[in-house]
């Protein structure tokens, strides 16, 4: 196997736009005047295989004899398709491929359908580039392999030419077997042969020089899953499409009716299969895909949650606390934070033992989601200290929140084995400032409050200083 893929930059294409908004003059004459270079080249090299009357080479292969059909268009806007994304290959390879049909005399709306060929077969390739983000150096097997294979997908849909061009010159259908196959591994072996090894080379120098301006490429969103479906559906159907038309061009040149139908069974089994492997992928994508899923979501509450209380973390209560504190600002509105405190916890855990500690901080958590509403969160902040956030509430609201809850777990009784007792709590209350710097600022003046609910004799629910001035 090829380098592991996390290193393989994902495809990603040069967007004219932001080259033509954000690059610098020497880039833009460089890459927008090489591209209408290119452009020009192309045309000219279409409109060219119709003057020299020449498409390609005989070819002799096994028994068989096929034209090859050698397009060198193909090769450079294959070459800008891969590099710099699909628009870029695909305007030329339409251009010549249209010029191409027009000068040969072919009527224009066949023309400008026939121009559609090559960035068929391009859009192939990006659509698997986008699934699956494969080295484009072709270093290594299965950076290579993968290439082949795209390569004879796109093969197949872009020479869909073959039979358009067959068409419009009035080709008999026992003719248009060697056009087809010579038009579609021809595509394919000039892919491999010939842009494989160009791609070798070059693509090493274009990857750092994008890898360096990354201001210039497209964002693209994240869609690999989509793109892998189409992935799988572009392959079975190029598959199929493959088949069907080699098997219903090749049945014109057959005059023996037991060995048509033999081959139209193998045909339909032949689909069957591929049809069965297609949605056996699928099913496999599917499922994992669905147990990622599980995996993520749970890997997500692992990282959250308070494994004793079930509350957040004290990590998701302070992202929480950071994103409650700019949402305020913004908005303006009020929103208070408590800090609790377990009273000499230690002497619970003294005297009943450490489970029996634990069984209270459980206990605590359920009193707190007992009284918060949706829109509050609760953390375990620390070993016995929790906080809630409360948002859209002033402080005469979080004051009477506060008392409420105060004495709900002074009511409660934790039980643990044999053991039952009661616990109190000190409670620091603080509102957002719209002037503060840092939402740790917010926290440390509730943490104040706190400190001076204990010094004043605990069990009891202190508010920030300003507060209570203003209050007063
Ligand atoms: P104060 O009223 O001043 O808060 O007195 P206190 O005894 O509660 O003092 P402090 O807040 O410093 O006590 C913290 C104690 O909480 C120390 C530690 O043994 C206990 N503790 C911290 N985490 C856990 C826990 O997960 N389980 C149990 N059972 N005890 C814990
Ligand atoms: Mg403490
Ligand atoms: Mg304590």
């Amino acid at each position: 196997m090829s380098k592991p893929d996390a290193e393989v930059q994902p495809y990603r294409e040069l967007s004219p736009l932001r080259l033509w908004r954000g690059g610098s003059r020497r880039q833009q004459a460089c890459l927008f005047g090489g591209w209408l270079a290119a452009l020009a080249l192309c045309v000219g090299l279409g409109v060219g295989m119709v003057v020299w009357r020449w498409s390609g080479i005989p070819f002799e292969f096994g028994g068989v004899a096929i034209y090859l059909t050698v397009y060198p268009p193909l090769w450079i806007c294959l070459l800008l398709t891969l590099a710099l994304g699909w628009w870029w290959g695909a305007i030329p390879a339409y251009c010549a491929t249209l010029a191409l049909g027009l000068y040969s005399g072919m009527p224009l709306p066949w023309a400008l359908l026939f121009g559609l060929a090559n960035p068929l077969g391009f859009a192939v390739m990006v659509i698997g580039y986008q699934a699956i983000s494969m080295r484009r150096d072709l270093r290594g097997l299965s950076a290579l392999l993968f290439y082949v294979q795209q390569s004879f997908v796109a093969s197949v849909f872009s020479s869909s030419g073959a039979l358009i061009w067959s068409y419009t010159n009035d080709y008999d259908r026992t003719a248009l077997l060697p056009v087809w196959q010579g038009w579609w591994l021809g595509a394919f072996l000039q892919s491999v042969l010939i842009v494989g090894p160009l791609m070798a080379m070059l693509w090493p120098r274009a990857e750092r020089w994008l890898a360096a301006h990354p201001q210039l490429m497209r964002d693209t969103p994240a869609r690999s899953r989509v793109s892998l479906l189409g992935l799988l559906a572009s392959i079975t159907l190029g598959v199929v499409v493959y088949g069907y038309a080699t098997f219903s061009l090749a049945e014109a040149q057959l005059n023996h009716d037991a060995l048509r139908q033999t081959m139209w069974i193998f045909y339909w089994v032949f689909v069957a299969i591929v049809l069965f492997m297609a949605f056996f992928g699928y099913q496999l994508f599917t499922h994992w895909q669905k147990s990622q899923d599980v995996l993520l979501e749970a890997l997500q509450k692992l990282a959250t949650t308070d494994a004793l209380t079930g509350l957040l973390n004290r990590r998701e209560a302070d992202r929480r606390l950071a994103a409650e504190w700019e949402r305020t600002r913004r908005s303006g509105h009020s929103t208070a934070m408590l800090l609790l405190d377990i009273d000499h916890f230690k002497q619970i855990n003294d005297r009943y033992g450490h489970p029996a500690g634990d069984a209270a901080l459980r206990q605590l958590a359920n009193v707190m989601r007992s009284v918060m509403r949706k829109v509050d969160f609760g953390a375990r902040y620390g070993g016995e200290e929790f906080l809630i956030v409360l948002p859209e509430s002033g402080q005469r609201g979080a004051h009477a929140f506060a008392e409420r809850l105060r004495q709900e777990v002074e009511e409660a009784v934790v039980r643990h084995e044999q053991l039952s007792f009661q616990m109190r709590v000190s409670i620091g209350v603080a509102i957002v400032r719209q002037d503060e710097a840092s939402y740790e600022r917010w926290f440390a003046r509730a943490d104040q409050a706190l400190y001076r609910a204990k010094q004043g004799g605990r069990n009891r629910t202190e508010l920030d200083r300003p507060a209570v001035e203003k209050l007063a």
